[in-house]
Parts: structure tokens; C-alpha cells; sequence
């Protein structure tokens, strides 16, 4: 660590020692620190993250950004890149527990009406056992879940959901549900890559809480800020851009235009089926390459966890489909009265 400074040594100890924080907080720590404005100094601060990040890596850290996708705004944290989340939740956390937090985050994931959440009861009724299956083998799984799996009780599980989402790992959603906390947006980043869910068109980070196109059989979806920076542009046409269905906003979206790079770019859409059909290919190419894309970092449980995925989808779509249909019929009757 030879190469940092007292200066870079301070940001460090004031994401560690005080969690995610918010931009504008870590912005402020970086002025009192160094005392240049990030805003005006844009160039200075990321070399300061670069600098720490060349040093971090040796230990398998990163000080990164992202986004709260429930309020849009940026954190900043410091990440364990080690993909394992023994090692991220370190030894605070039982391995039931760590469990529960892992089938929390694979239900909220895995929810195709992207909503980004589940509720108390919902997280409380998860069962620990599916975080078993989907190793080596799957056979005789029962007999290799853990006791501790097995007498995982409800208010051991209340406790642990206290704990996860006072340490930001979860949080309580404006709706009162349970969502992804930022240490989890922070710290999952490639898991999300590696499990295949499906990014943001507009940003390509995870779509957990996202928009989805209104064509069912369309697989865009954009976060909700992300659509609003996109379409509040006069020139872009207020439709999927891949199927171009119309994509009915909110009144409150136009008019507020804000001129970004996006500008310059062509997003004009397409409604010659040959293009569609194209970009459809195109879509497919990319979940392939994305599917045999190596994993980032020495993790080892890519693969497996990516089966377990799988194997709990398909589980999980038996029991939710009536339920989705459901939501997705609501959904559909909101949209159409709008
Ligand atoms: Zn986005
Ligand atoms: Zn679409």
C-alpha cells in the first residue's frame, strides 16, 4: 500500500468504518479530505479511485459506484470482489443465515414482473433446503441439508431479516416490502452478470427493479430512471427499442428534457420486421456469449450457483405462474386505462 497517500488511506477508512455512502456524502468526505469539489475536480477524483483501486485489487477489494434502483441514486462502497458470500458477509453471519440472505436475493432476482421485491411473508416462508440442491450432484440432497437448515425457525429468520436489512444487505421498500439493500447492489454486481439476469437496455446493470416492455413477448426492460432520462429527450420515440411497441410513461416525463450523451446517438426505431428480427437474433447471440462468458474473479461458484438458479426457477415458475398471470393481467389493465 506503499503507493497511497494519508488522503487515499482517509477515503478508504470513511467507506469502511461508515458503510455505502451516499454520492453526495462521499463527495463531501473527498472535498474535506482533499478539498476539491468531485463536481469540478472530476478528473482528480478518478484518478484517486483508480490509484486505490490498483491497490485494493491485490486484496480482492474495490471501491465502487452504483445505483439504489429503488431511489436512482448512486452509493459508494468497498466491495469484497471474492464472489463467495461466506466471505462477503464475513463472520457476522451464521451459514443458515447466510442461506436465507442468498434464497431473499434469488427470489427477488428471479421475480419476472421485475418488481424488485418480496414480502415479509413471502421471505419468511422461503425454505432454506433449495439452498442446498444444484452442487455436484443433486441426488440424495435431502439427506445432505444441514440440521441447522432444517431448525431454522421464523423468529430466527425475523431476527436475521432485522440484521440484513440493518446492515444494508436488504432493505424495506416505500411499499413496506423487502428489497435488494445497496451493500447487495454494490456488492453482487457480478453475480448478477454470471446468473444471467437480464440488464438494463439503457444502462446494462441488472434490471431487478425495473420497467418492463408491455409486449409480453418482449424481454426489455429499463429501470424506471432510466427511462425517464431516455424518453424525457423530445427526439427519442416513446417506444421498446427492440419490438417498438409504444411504451406508455407518466405525463410528468415529458417535456423535462435533458440533453445527454444518448442525444447524439440514433435511437430512432424500427418498424420493418426485418430489422425487429434481427435485433432479436442479435438478443439471443448476446445471452449465449453472456452465458459462456468466463466468470470475473477466482470464483468458483458460478457455475453451480447458476444450476441452483435454474433448478429453483423452475420450481419457483410452478408455484408463481397463476400468481404472475395475475399481477401481469393487472399490470396490463393499469397501463391500458392510462
Ligand atoms: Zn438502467
Ligand atoms: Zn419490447
Amino acid at each position: 500500500m506503499s503507493q497511497l497517500s494519508w488522503k487515499h488511506h482517509a477515503l478508504i477508512q470513511a467507506l469502511l468504518s461508515r458503510g455505502p455512502l451516499k454520492e453526495s456524502e462521499f463527495h463531501k468526505v473527498f472535498y474535506e479530505i482533499t478539498g476539491r469539489n468531485p463536481v469540478e475536480h472530476q478528473q482528480a477524483f478518478n484518478d484517486s479511485l483508480r490509484k486505490i483501486n490498483k491497490e485494493l485489487g491485490y486484496v480482492k477489494f474495490e471501491l465502487r459506484g452504483c445505483r439504489n434502483q429503488y431511489d436512482g441514486k448512486v452509493y459508494y462502497g468497498v466491495v469484497n470482489t471474492l464472489a463467495d458470500e461466506q466471505s462477503k458477509l464475513g463472520t457476522k453471519y451464521s451459514v443458515p443465515q447466510i442461506a436465507f440472505y442468498k434464497a431473499i436475493i434469488e427470489a427477488i432476482v428471479q421475480d419476472i414482473t421485475t418488481q424488485g421485491h418480496i414480502t415479509n411473508i413471502g421471505a419468511l416462508n422461503l425454505r432454506l433446503e433449495y439452498q442446498v440442491q444444484g452442487g455436484q450432484d443433486s441426488q440424495g440432497s435431502q439427506s445432505r441439508v444441514p440440521a441447522a437448515f432444517k431448525s431454522f425457525s421464523i423468529s430466527q429468520k425475523e431476527k436475521t431479516l432485522n440484521d440484513l436489512i440493518q446492515d444494508q444487505w436488504l432493505c424495506y421498500t416505500s411499499d413496506g416490502r423487502i428489497g435488494l439493500g445497496v451493500r447487495s447492489f454494490l456488492d453482487l454486481r457480478s453475480w448478477f452478470r454470471t446468473s444471467e439476469i437480464p440488464s438494463c437496455d439503457v444502462c446494462n446493470e441488472a434490471g431487478v427493479k425495473a420497467e418492463t416492455c408491455p409486449n409480453m413477448e418482449c424481454a426489455i426492460r429499463m429501470h424506471s430512471y432510466c427511462l425517464k432520462k431516455k424518453f424525457s429527450q423530445r427526439k427519442v420515440a416513446k417506444v421498446c427499442p427492440s419490438c417498438s411497441t409504444p411504451w406508455p410513461i407518466p405525463e410528468s416525463y415529458e417535456g423535462d428534457e435533458e440533453e445527454t450523451n444518448e442525444s447524439t446517438q440514433d435511437n430512432s426505431p424500427s418498424n420493418d420486421p426485418v430489422t425487429r428480427k434481427r435485433l432479436r437474433i442479435v438478443k439471443a447471440e448476446a445471452v449465449d456469449a453472456a452465458a459462456n462468458a468466463p466468470n470475473d474473479g477466482p470464483s468458483q461458484s458460478g457455475p453451480s450457483l447458476r444450476k441452483r438458479l435454474r433448478t429453483c426457477k423452475a420450481e419457483a415458475v410452478d408455484a408463481t405462474e397463476s400468481q404472475v398471470e395475475e399481477t401481469q393481467g393487472l399490470r396490463r389493465s393499469q397501463r391500458s386505462r392510462r
